[in-house]
């Protein structure tokens, strides 16, 4: 039986020391070494290989990140599971790039930003914590960590999901019907949504339209949900006040996009959380042993929502 590291050397090492300790009686192969497709039982990669019919006994793929949006998951065979990656690492390197963001567009860091350009030394109306309201695009596993870090700052909490939640200290909003609410009472609003067809253009012009005017924009979910060009429209109207974006369409953002220097609008490069090799090898090592158990695996994609 073998496990088939299909990602980074440098990754690949952690991971084979991680595997030899806890998991030594299964073989761990590395990208491009030699294997006997019909002993892989397990696949770790970023998407799915072209010659995936090889592996003919293959049971479980692990996705190295947190969506799985860029794994073509028609090629994948149908009794294959399917699971992305769920671990402290992410979670924690999320938990302070959203911190970072929200604290950002509610302290007009992007404002200060244009105004050291002009050596101006001006001050702006800074509203309470208690009186900028946080909403969330998603309540899902990196939502939830996220959220948990922002209540000791006592933002009023809310957030949008598929499903009907019940969060301490959260105002929950769901389906289809339930968005509107939430916009209407969102001051800074944080996608954190998976990329499906449904959530493909989400963050468009007239759900800009839905927000309080003034209201800003953290992006740290997947380019293709966000109309780059509603977005500057509404920069430009005032109806949005400034944005955050660690996720763009295309990936990288041409040099001569208008986003690069709009004076509203910060940009890093998909760069909120990484997958860490040390506590991702611990994640799929629990999930093996779940696998070999019976259990119910940890972030089992769900391959009918595509999430
Ligand atoms: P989860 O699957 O745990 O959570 C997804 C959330 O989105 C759930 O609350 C789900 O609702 C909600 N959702 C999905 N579709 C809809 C819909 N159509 N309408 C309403 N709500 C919906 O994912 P994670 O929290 O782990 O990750 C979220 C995303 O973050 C990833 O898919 C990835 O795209 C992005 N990401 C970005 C990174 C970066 O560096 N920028 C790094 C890691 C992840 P419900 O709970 O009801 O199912």
């Amino acid at each position: 039986m073998a496990f088939l590291f299909n990602s980074d050397a440098t990754r690949g090492a952690i991971f084979k020391e991680a595997f030899a300790r806890e998991l030594p009686d299964l073989e761990f192969v590395g990208q491009g070494q030699p294997v006997d497709p019909d002993k892989v039982r397990y696949l770790l990669t970023w998407t799915v290989p072209g010659d995936i019919a090889r592996y003919r006994n293959l049971e479980v793929l692990f996705c190295i990140g947190a969506g799985v949006d860029q794994l073509k998951q028609d090629s994948l065979p149908d009794h294959v599971a399917l699971v992305r990656m769920v671990e402290d690492g992410i979670i924690r390197m999320m938990q302070e790039y959203v911190t970072l963001g929200v604290l950002t567009l509610h302290r007009e860091m992007l404002a200060y930003r244009d105004l050291q350009k002009q050596s101006a030394w001006q001050t702006l109306a800074a509203p309470q914590a208690t009186a900028r309201r946080i909403g969330f695009l998603g309540l899902g596993i990196l939502a939830q960590a996220a959220i948990e870090r922002l209540k000791p700052f006592q933002f009023p909490l809310a957030g949008w999901s598929r499903s009907k939640k019940q969060i301490d200290g959260v105002t929950c909003h769901h389906g289809p019907d339930g968005l509107a609410d939430f916009l209407a009472e969102t001051d800074i609003l944080v996608c954190l949504l998976p990329l499906t067809d449904e959530t493909r253009g989400i963050l468009n012009a007239e759900l800009f339209s839905q927000l309080p005017a003034g209201a800003r924009l953290l992006h740290v979910g997947r380019g293709p949900q966000l109309d780059q060009t509603a977005l500057i429209e509404a920069l430009d109207s005032g109806r949005l006040a400034a944005a955050m974006l660690d996720v763009t369409d295309p990936e990288p953002l041409p040099a001569d996009h208008p986003l690069w220097h709009h004076p509203k609008v910060a940009i890093t490069p998909h760069i909120a959380s990484v997958t860490q090799p040390e506590t991702a090898a611990h994640s799929v090592i629990e999930n093996i042993r779940r696998h070999r158990a019976g259990e119910t695996l940890i972030g089992l994609v769900d391959r009918t929502r595509g999430y």
